[in-house]
């Protein structure tokens, strides 16, 4: 689930995290007050309380290099904000290449950076159900989380095989009008974004194919609340190119496919200096742990000696 391949491509790395989480004695699965925005936000508070600013709907066109090192950035609106110390991106690494196009002047370094991490191959996509329902005379010991496997036999990659259902209001009634519930449904990482590329959002057949195509995610509600179809107030269907476009992943993919034995994860380093990666393009995993650690280990290796001296007083 986590690692977006089946176990036998899932990364020793990956494996034992998870297992060590997930099989201690007694563990529980904890989920965040107010939902995982709070989470967001909790971030956001210990960024601005070091100093750090963070700019909303800012597109960032390109990263300025001067020859064989990352200067800075250009916004989409023509602004130009110079690196003080590096440039840091954590979108994808599809969408960063997008950043630094290729030319041929461009510096030796680039080309590397686009020869060695190109094609690395992503995992498919997403469909994706929100619906707000009506509570009335629900069962009252509803689970949070369910997850459909179709068909064991045609495994679990397989398109259309499996349902991710998340229900938190069950865990937090704040996160819905009172009486209502909310609902996600998900087919994770599965979606072929083939099926989609190119397609007009605003033609019938887009809409057929979401209609089409979101038919395993309700049957998978279905298994807990046979009459939710009737009980909807609020009915989001959500596509590889809804999540292309809002989450701004090329492909609208999970993340890099890269498979035990067949590749590593490259790390924050690129060749050009003084321009990073972090996020699940980078370190083994996907999902938040992965991304989390990347995020940490890049901080601390470019936290100078001292600095690593003065906090090590601090705590003892
Ligand atoms: C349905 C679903 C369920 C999941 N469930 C879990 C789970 O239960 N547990 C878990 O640990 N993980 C889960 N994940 C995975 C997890 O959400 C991702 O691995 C994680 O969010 C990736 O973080 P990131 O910072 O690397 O990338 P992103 O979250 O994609 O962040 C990259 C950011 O860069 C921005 N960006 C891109 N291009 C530009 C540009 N040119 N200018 C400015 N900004 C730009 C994007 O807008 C985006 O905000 C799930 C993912 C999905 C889709």
């Amino acid at each position: 689930m986590l690692s977006g391949l089946p176990a036998n491509g899932t990364l020793t790395a990956e494996i034992a995290f998870m297992f060590a989480d997930w099989y201690r004695p007694d563990v529980q699965l904890d989920y965040p007050k107010g939902g995982v925005g709070t989470l967001v936000d909790a971030l956001v508070r210990g960024m601005q309380k070091y100093g750090g600013e963070l700019r909303l709907n800012t597109h960032i066109q390109e990263i300025i290099l001067d020859g064989e090192s990352a200067t800075g950035v250009r916004l989409a609106n023509g602004e130009t904000i110079q690196a003080k110390r590096a440039v840091v991106s954590g979108a994808s690494i599809w969408d960063t290449l997008k950043l630094l196009p290729l030319t041929e002047r461009s510096p030796k370094g680039l080309h590397q950076l686009h020869k060695d991490r190109q094609a690395t191959p992503a995992c498919p996509s997403f469909m994706h159900l929100h619906i707000g329902i009506e509570a009335l005379d629900l069962p009252k010991d509803l689970p949070c989380h369910w997850l459909v496997v179709n068909e064991w036999g045609i495994g679990v990659e397989a398109p259309q095989n499996v349902v991710a259902v998340s229900m938190p209001s069950v865990l937090d009634p704040s996160l819905a009008p009172t009486g209502k519930h909310v609902i996600h449904a998900y087919t994770p990482a599965t979606e072929p974004f083939e099926l989609w590329s190119g397609l007009d959002r605003k033609s019938d057949a887009y809409h057929q194919l979401k209609q089409e195509r979101a038919e395993v995610l309700w049957q998978g509600i279905e298994r807990y609340i046979p009459d939710v179809r009737n009980r909807c107030e609020v009915t989001l269907i959500g596509t590889p190119l809804t999540h292309a476009r809002f989450l701004r992943r090329a492909f609208g993919s999970y993340g890099p496919a890269i498979a035990a034995g067949q590749g590593i994860f490259p790390s924050a380093n690129t060749p050009l200096s003084r321009l990073y990666c972090c996020g699940d393009s980078t370190f083994p995993g996907i999902g938040l742990p992965a991304v989390a650690a990347s995020g940490q280990i890049l901080a601390n290796s470019l936290t100078s000696l001292k600095q690593h001296q003065n906090m090590l007083n601090d705590i003892f």
